[in-house]
């Protein structure tokens, strides 16, 4: 079920239960500012999820709350696994959900990245 992000943050959901060690995950790369794991179900040869190590239930959430340095280091993350994974060519695809009406499943923050195969255009 997606979930409703304006709700407080949820030290129980579980990507802050992958954070702290308590669920594993395979990891993709790890820094002060960010984690990026395989994601348990792929929707692509390439699905990797990158989450910040601030507690922040979503992309608005972050945006807004966020130090300077936090954003720096999440954003910089991202593109630094994508060019670990050998992805900038011939290309990835970057997606974040936020709220119901995106579907968005996790409430904490989460960026996906998705290659490895020609993608398509994006439908919606
Ligand atoms: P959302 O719909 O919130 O953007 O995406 C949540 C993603 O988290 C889904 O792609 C789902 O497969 C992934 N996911 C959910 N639980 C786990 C888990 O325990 N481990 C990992 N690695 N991925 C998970």
């Amino acid at each position: 079920m997606p979930i409703d992000p304006t709700l407080e943050y949820d030290d129980q959901n579980i990507f802050a239960k992958i954070l702290r060690g308590e669920i594993p995950c395979r990891k993709v790369f790890e820094d002060e500012w960010a984690l990026a794991f395989d994601d348990i179900n792929p929707q692509a040869p390439v699905h990797v999820l990158v989450i910040p190590k601030g507690a922040y239930v979503s992309w608005d959430d972050f945006s807004a709350k966020a130090s300077d340095a936090e954003v720096a280091g999440f954003v910089r993350a991202v593109g630094h696994v994508a060019r670990e994974l050998g992805l900038v060519e011939p290309g990835y695809r970057l997606l974040a959900n936020i709220g119901i009406d995106a579907h968005q499943e996790v409430p904490h923050l989460h960026v996906h990245i998705f290659g490895g195969k020609p993608l398509g255009p994006m439908l919606m």
